[in-house]
């Protein structure tokens, strides 16, 4: 790989390579392009949801409230706006967060995706079996003789951690054999959680990447292990993607409206793409053009930038520009993007940015002081996004995003995680942070 050509071509990866930040906008976003997957197979996902509602109810008492449905609320966070004014700039429109931070069962935005995945593979043993039908009411997945059969399985994973707690917990509960494989970077706390609930933690001195490798490794040639391959994972990517199809209900209920004259601007922290990747794929679905897609990531591991920057996919990693991968957001120590949602998100993404870890506290301090609502420091690499996006006239021009418009504007900051960090650690961010 020519690198030096690559730097000449794209400015933005000389300075990404002095780990310095930077703002790149895509310019195929918006270009028609026929994809693998539509409507159908979120709408196809939704219902396998709906189906195993009564069994997640049962499973996970915290979820009757909303019938069994994991879903978080969308908070508008006007104070924090004031704030974010003052730390990076101003911006016009309202200001929310989407609270994935606070999902129910684990804690993170993996609780979509990770959850779904394990839960339709699931219901194919139980149905294989004979023991299941699509009418049936699931929670008698509750059953021991469920359990037993599910134990004859085994699902593996490799995570740098918030995966590996979504798979853990609930692969665990259902009764399958499960194992997480964890990189040296994954956090004690979400070992020693897993540990209690009974699945098998390996840990790995090397990166995430390897972690992944090894778990695929050991499950393939064994027909009862369902490896959840985090790096080109459909049913992950269509488990996220169901988000989209049920904010809907939380815009009317906040009186927000997307159209052509009320852009709705959506920043998720992105580490190999699957989660931030099928929440945009699905929102993408539902919005279309009126929809603007911007994914954060670390200077130290940009490797969705770098991928879309030079159209190179999973073929280049962030230590092809002499960068080290190490980040204090965790989830987003990735190398190398998902090949899969690198692809997708070609045509869909408006753009990428960076951010340096030093201001993940900060955020994190400012949003609790703010807003009281705490949440984990990768949540918030998507802070500066507003105001890059304010910042950027030329391309909001380009893109017919008037002032007038940008006045009538939606920024959803979707945070990703933080609700099971334990409270001595979140004191400890915060005090950073301060
Ligand atoms: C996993 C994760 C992300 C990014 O998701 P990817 O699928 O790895 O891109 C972002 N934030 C948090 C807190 C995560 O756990």
């Amino acid at each position: 790989m020519d690198i030096k050509k690559l730097m000449t071509l794209h400015p933005e990866i000389g300075r990404m390579a002095d780990y310095e930040e930077v703002w790149w906008t895509n310019p195929d976003c918006g270009t028609p392009r026929k994809l693998d997957f539509g409507m159908d197979d979120i709408k196809d996902a939704e219902a396998r949801l709906a189906r195993f509602a009564p069994y997640i109810q049962a499973a996970f008492p915290e979820t009757e409230v909303t019938g069994g449905i994991i879903e978080s609320p969308l908070k508008e966070v006007p104070e924090m706006k004031k704030v974010l004014a003052d730390m990076c700039g101003t911006f016009s429109g309202r200001l929310f967060l989407k609270c994935d931070s606070h999902l129910a069962v684990s804690g993170s935005i993996k609780a979509r995706g990770g959850i779904y995945e394990v839960l339709k593979f699931a219901e194919k043993v139980a149905m294989e079996a004979g023991m299941l039908q699509l009418t049936d009411d699931y929670s008698k997945l509750t059953g021991p003789e469920y359990r037993e059969l599910f134990s004859r399985y085994s699902v593996a994973v490799g995570s740098t951690g918030n995966l590996g707690l979504s798979i853990g917990i609930i692969s665990a509960k259902l009764g399958f054999k499960v194992t997480v494989h964890m990189s040296a970077d994954a956090r004690q706390w979400k070992k020693d959680l897993l540990r209690s609930k009974g699945v098998t933690v390996v840990e790995y001195p090397d990166d995430y990447q390897k972690a992944v490798a090894e778990g695929r490794k050991e499950a393939e040639g064994d027909p009862y292990c369902h490896f959840v391959d985090d790096e080109a994972s459909v049913d992950l990517f269509m488990g996220y993607s169901v988000a989209a199809r049920r904010i809907g209900s939380q815009f009317e209920a906040a009186g927000i409206v997307v159209d052509e004259n009320h852009p709705l601007f959506v920043y998720i922290p992105c580490g190999v793409g699957g989660a931030p990747g099928g929440v945009a794929f699905g929102l993408k679905e539902v919005y279309g053009d009126h929809v603007y897609i911007l994914f954060a990531e670390p200077t130290h591991a940009p490797c969705m930038t770098l991928s879309m920057i030079t159209g190179l996919k999973n073929e280049i990693a962030v230590s092809d520009i002499g960068l080290d991968g190490k980040t204090d957001a965790d989830g987003l120590a990735v190398g190398r993007s998902s090949v899969l949602v690198s692809d997708v998100m070609k045509t869909l993404l408006s753009g990428c940015y960076t951010i340096q870890d030093e201001k993940l506290y900060p955020f994190l301090a400012s949003l609790a002081d703010s807003e009281n609502i705490f949440i984990e420091p990768s949540s918030c690499a998507s802070f500066t996004g507003p105001a890059l996006v304010e910042a950027d006239t030329a391309w909001r021009e380009s893109r017919g995003l008037t002032a007038e418009k940008m006045a009538n504007a939606t920024h959803i900051l979707w945070a990703t995680g933080g609700s099971m960090v334990p409270e001595e650690e979140m004191k400890h961010y915060y005090e950073k942070g301060k």
